[in-house]
């Protein structure tokens, strides 16, 4: 009886041993999966936060400006050694390239010469094959090295025209230079010479560029969210 009696405390004591154990284990598991909630909670949070709307459409953040500020370093750099003693005009081309053109020049310390023309091919999120030339070339390029400071290259139809106005100019050299270019999208034959960022072939806004007037004044770059 005494053993049977032992025997039961010991079994009590090993069952208590055990539910204190289970406890114990779900205690932890309970706070993890607490502890992995609020991260998925603050992660979508944050997220939300840095999601942007303009007219009908939502844009996910996409290239940082401190992406932006190396790309224009790397392509700054390129130009500068290709130029050696060369004193180039740089044609921006209005309006998406407006900021991409003023942070570009606070980078480029030899001398230089910048002249605008302004180019609109796209409407709404597609680009269309009709280029309209809204402000002519001013600016004599006779014997020139020019190099055209484009936002971005998509099919090519806009640099294409360009090129064709500027032949006729007899200019020494013709170089472009593109903040984003999507290679995906490009059917043209024209070589772009300095390239900052690849990126693939969807909408983007930010930066100069924008969707039906809006998203041109983001210091970012944000993608069309489908
Ligand atoms: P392309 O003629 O090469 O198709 O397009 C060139 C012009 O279309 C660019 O200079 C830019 O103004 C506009 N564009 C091309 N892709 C995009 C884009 O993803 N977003 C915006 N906002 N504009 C673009
Ligand atoms: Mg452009």
């Amino acid at each position: 009886m005494k053993d049977c009696g032992q025997r039961y405390l010991v079994q009590r004591e090993l069952t208590i041993d055990k539910l204190d154990f289970l406890h114990q284990k779900l205690q932890i598991q309970f706070e993890l999966s607490n502890v992995y909630l609020n991260s998925v909670y603050l992660l979508l949070f944050f997220n939300s936060q840095k999601m942007i709307q303009l007219h009908d459409k939502s844009f996910a953040p996409f290239i940082s400006a401190k992406e932006i500020d190396l790309a224009i370093t790397k392509i700054v750099q390129q130009i500068k050694t290709d130029l050696g003693d060369e004193i180039p005009v740089f044609l921006g081309v209005l309006n998406g390239s407006f900021m991409f053109v003023s942070d570009f020049m606070k980078q480029f310390s030899g001398q230089c010469e910048l002249s605008f023309v302004k180019l609109a091919s796209y409407d709404g999120i597609t680009s269309t094959e009709e280029v309209q030339h809204l402000i002519g070339l001013h600016h004599d390029l006779t014997n020139r090295t020019v190099i055209v400071l484009e936002d971005i290259v998509d099919t090519g139809t806009t640099l294409l025209s360009l090129k064709k106005s500027i032949e006729k100019e007899s200019v020494k050299s013709f170089k472009v230079a593109s903040l984003f270019f999507k290679p995906e999208a490009y059917k043209k034959e024209i070589t772009i010479d300095y390239v900052g960022i690849r990126i693939p072939d969807k909408f983007i806004v930010g930066y100069g560029l924008d969707y039906n007037g809006l998203g041109r004044n983001l210091p970012a770059v944000y993608q069309l969210k489908e």
